[in-house]
């Protein structure tokens, strides 16, 4: 029975402690190919809206992450490939969304997650948001750039990247920057 045990418990710790640090973050199967130079524009409804600050502050959440994913502010809409914007989406109980797409050779674009993204548009539903403080959006935000960049939901309760956002889910925990290195590299 001892040496069961000397045998079993090890055996059993192992199992504990390698499960305890299986990443469940879900990941589209896309991607950028300029991920070290991706610029985001705000149409002017976000700024009329109030949440200038909280979309700078989210989008610019996964930068240092990866060395590979850098996203910048520019004012020129042209040159963006993340544009956002605010308003009523008429979708009830939900903060935003995001939608990617590709860009096939006549320039024409197409929605989709498991491609090569050529731009992303990401929407702030008002109805919802305006409930809720600066920080929960910016975290709404970081979430809905985390899709632009080809992260899915995680499994991970506590993840920016979970399903819904809540009080104890505003940060970026170790499954996201693993989904994030997954996709790009350290
Ligand atoms: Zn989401």
């Amino acid at each position: 029975m001892k040496k069961i045990a000397r045998v079993v418990v090890p055996m059993l710790l192992v199992f504990l402690i390698s499960s305890s640090i299986t990443y469940a973050y879900g990941l589209y199967g896309g991607s950028w190919s300029n991920p070290g130079s991706l610029k985001y524009w705000k149409d002017q409804s976000v700024t009329s809206y109030g949440y200038s600050s909280s979309t700078d502050n989210g989008l610019t959440n996964w930068n240092g992450v990866s060395s590979k994913v850098s996203i910048s502010s520019t004012s020129t809409e042209s040159s963006a490939e993340i544009k956002i914007y605010a308003g009523d989406i008429n979708k009830d109980g939900v903060y935003a969304d995001a939608l990617n797409y590709s860009r096939n050779w006549l320039g024409q674009v197409t929605a989709c997650w498991d491609c090569n993204y050529a731009a992303s548009r990401i929407r702030i539903n008002d109805p919802v948001s305006k409930k809720y403080n600066n920080q929960r959006i910016s975290a709404v935000m970081a979430h809905e750039v985390g899709h632009s960049l080809g992260i899915n939901h995680s499994a991970v309760t506590n993840a920016l990247m979970y399903e819904s956002i809540g009080s104890s889910n505003e940060a970026r925990i170790w499954d996201d920057n693993a989904a994030i290195k997954a996709i790009y590299g350290n």
